[in-house]
């Protein structure tokens, strides 16, 4: 993969702010996320990973170029690393996106109950451009061009359990990793869906959907996680079933 060619070749610490040394290739510099007077934010120079510890801020050297509009292939062409053509995604419009998330933030219920009931909060709500579509909360899917391959759509309740988290149609379902951009870190968390991988919590997560053998084995999922730490995560819960009377 050209962005693992990529993160290998390049020098975290020609791209990152400068900071003080605080040992072992870790810096501390005033963060960009929020409006810092105290070098809140920790950046490991080995791997591209930063934390903020006021603002809670987190993630990887993707996730940052994302954030300040760093073009990613500009820079692995300026590296002179070869982009190789993946295959062809069916894509959804980023309008579609925006308006579901507006929709989203303009319902304040909705964010509320969000952060009481499933722990995730407004930072999350933008970071992830969570929204609403037809009484559900949508997830969009990216792939590693930045664009948007599926939009996830879950109902909490009301619903059949098999229908709690739908995808956007067919020819969209096929399995993702989410979010893409957390398979560059050191450490993944793998959890059993999108709504654990939204949880804003300093480990990164990514999310496998069902039959994560298909992903391991079949896929590239392989190559993006061979060399990670992989922690996995998971809710065990003794399934209730009542045996029907004969
Ligand atoms: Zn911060």
């Amino acid at each position: 993969m050209w962005i693992d060619e990529l993160l290998q070749s390049i020098n975290y610490k020609d791209y990152y702010p400068q900071g003080k040394n605080t040992g072992s290739n870790q810096i501390i510099t005033n963060c960009k996320f929020h409006e810092d007077t105290h070098a809140s934010l920790s950046i490991n120079l080995n791997t591209g990973v930063y934390f903020c510890h006021a603002c809670s801020a987190s993630g990887n050297f993707v996730t940052w170029c994302k954030y300040f509009n760093i073009d990613l292939k500009e820079l692995a062409e300026k590296q002179g690393i070869s982009i190789t053509k993946e295959k062809h995604d069916k894509i959804i419009s980023k309008e579609q996106v925006k308006e579901m998330h507006q929709a989203l933030l303009d319902n304040k219920a909705w964010v509320t109950a969000l952060d009481d009931n499933r722990g995730i909060n407004l930072q999350t709500i933008k970071r992830f451009n969570l929204g609403i579509y037809k009484n559900r909360l949508s997830i969009p899917i990216y792939n590693l061009d930045n664009q948007v391959v599926n939009i996830r759509l879950y109902a909490s309740k009301g619903v059949n359990a098999r229908l709690k988290m739908i995808s956007w149609g067919s020819g969209y379902g096929s399995a993702r990793l989410f979010p893409i951009e957390n398979i560059y870190s050191e450490e993944i968390m793998i959890c059993e869906g999108e709504m654990d991988a939204c949880w804003q919590i300093k480990w990164v997560t990514v999310q496998l959907p069902a039959q994560p053998e298909q992903i391991l084995l079949k896929r590239n999922g392989v190559i993006f996680l061979r060399t990670r730490k992989l922690i996995l995560f998971m809710i065990l819960m003794q399934e209730v079933r009542q045996v029907p009377k004969k």
